[in-house]
């Protein structure tokens, strides 16, 4: 498999040099070549395999020659090493919960696959040491930094907002220590993602240190995040009607991957991309196909604070830019943090399951799209892709008590927070990335 640049001023390259890269010399995102189908065994079997072994047969297209199939299998088998339940909800919802892993959100599939995939070229050694450089609003880097944790060769940092993310999520990204550097920004996540892009275009810098991203603009972390849906179809009653999936979306690499797996032929309905008030994707919907970014504001729902999403060229391209075919598969909708706050609230006091802030904003949008389409009856699936004990603020007063730790972020109580203050400037960024070489 070769990949091409969006940008289409950079040549295509294997999965090996995408991953090493993270983003095109041209600054565009790289795109699989050709999308691969699955074969009618593979969808016929599906319910029946075992996690590991889908997620090689999905993944190895992707990866083609540059993994050893052996190497490949023993790095999807780790990657999908824990569980990831479909758990009913409600008549017609029901929640695919991804956040069993070790950081307690869904990204730890894409950032324990992409430290893998890097550790496995790095260890070949005809990589020089690189250095991951990652913005996050807020649970990236702290699947980033549990993926990266003493990987040899590997150096991460990571640019957070200040004052933006909570204490779970801080914890996770600060106390770690070893090969892992938290930078405080004193900003939104745009600015710090914007910081991040601006080192990725310094040539300079770049000749001097070796960088590559971990955000889901990396194809190693974008890819795998297809897996969640392949998990989803293996669990959906056979005889039921495909459902229509709602995912909270904030820099869009999720919902691109699920379409991506919808348009390799996995059994799936309509999409929803479910957004807080950074919406410039449902109001690209509302004008009929013209986007205009926005500046992020805060919201409830932290991680999804993105104004100007990175992977949403990804899902035009999917579509050949054809909005009327976009349309068909995708629709979005906007969820304000009233109606996610009073979300949560129902649907534990109603049905006694408790959503996160994300999953709850993927709730609403799912339940106005099932209002709006009575006639369909279509069974609904959201993506619950964090767990509530990361919100404590939004969640505690509805439940009315603390949520017990859960034994993967106990161990992270107590330790010393440790990170680097940075102001929204590009040079000391610079100056940071070459004085720590
Ligand atoms: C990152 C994140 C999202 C948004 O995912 P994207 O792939 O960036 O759209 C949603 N929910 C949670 C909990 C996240 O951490």
């Amino acid at each position: 498999m070769h990949y091409r640049s969006l940008n289409r001023q950079s040549p295509p390259v294997d999965f090996r040099a995408a991953t090493i890269a993270g983003q095109a010399p041209d600054g565009g995102l790289y795109f699989p070549e050709s999308i691969p189908q699955f074969a009618a065994d593979f969808l016929k079997n599906l319910r029946q395999m075992p996690r590991p072994e889908l997620a090689l047969a999905v993944m190895q297209p992707y990866v083609g020659n540059a993994i050893p199939t052996a190497d490949l299998a023993r790095i999807c088998a780790e990657t999908v090493d824990f569980e990831f339940p479909l758990v009913p909800v409600q008549p017609d919802v029901a929640a695919l919960e991804l956040f069993h892993g070790p950081t307690l959100a869904f990204k730890d599939v894409g950032a324990r696959f992409m430290s893998r995939c890097l550790g496995h070229f790095a260890q070949r050694g005809d990589t020089p040491a690189v250095t991951v450089l990652v913005a996050t609003s807020g649970d990236t880097g702290g699947a980033v930094a549990a993926g990266f944790l003493g990987v040899p060769g590997v150096e991460v940092v990571i640019l957070y907002p200040s004052g933006k993310v909570s204490p779970v999520q801080e914890q996770q990204l600060t106390t770690l220590g070893q090969n892992i550097t938290a930078l405080e920004v004193s900003g939104t996540f745009d600015d710090c993602q914007a910081l991040v892009k601006q080192a990725f275009q310094d040539v300079e810098l770049r000749a001097r240190r070796f960088l590559t991203s971990a955000n889901s603009i990396n194809v190693a972390r974008w890819l795998p995040q297809q897996l969640y849906y392949c998990f989803a179809v293996q669990q959906w009653p056979a005889d039921a009607p495909a459902p229509v999936v709602s995912v909270p979306s904030g820099n869009f690499g999720n919902l691109c991957a699920g379409l991506l797996a919808r348009a390799s032929g996995l059994p799936l309905g309509p999409f929803i991309a479910a957004c807080n008030a950074n919406d410039p994707v449902p109001n690209y919907f509302r004008r009929g196909g013209h986007y205009l970014a926005q500046t992020a504001v805060p919201t409830v729902s932290n991680a999804m604070d993105v104004g100007n999403p990175s992977n949403f060229v990804r899902v035009l391209e999917l579509f050949d830019n054809e909005f009327p075919r976009l349309a068909q598969a995708l629709s979005a909708d906007t969820v304000s943090d009233a109606e996610t706050v009073a979300a949560i609230r129902y649907v534990w006091e109603e049905h006694h399951y408790l959503l996160d802030p994300h999953g709850a904003v993927a709730y609403a949008a799912l339940r106005r799209y099932q209002a709006a389409h009575a006639h369909a009856h279509a069974p609904g699936l959201l993506l619950a892709t964090a767990h509530p004990v990361k919100f404590p603020a939004v969640v505690e007063p509805i439940l009315g008590h603390a949520i017990p730790l859960p034994p993967a972020v106990q161990h992270l109580q107590g330790r010393p927070k440790r990170s680097i203050e940075l102001p929204v400037d590009y040079e000391e960024l610079r100056e940071f990335l070459l004085a720590n070489n």
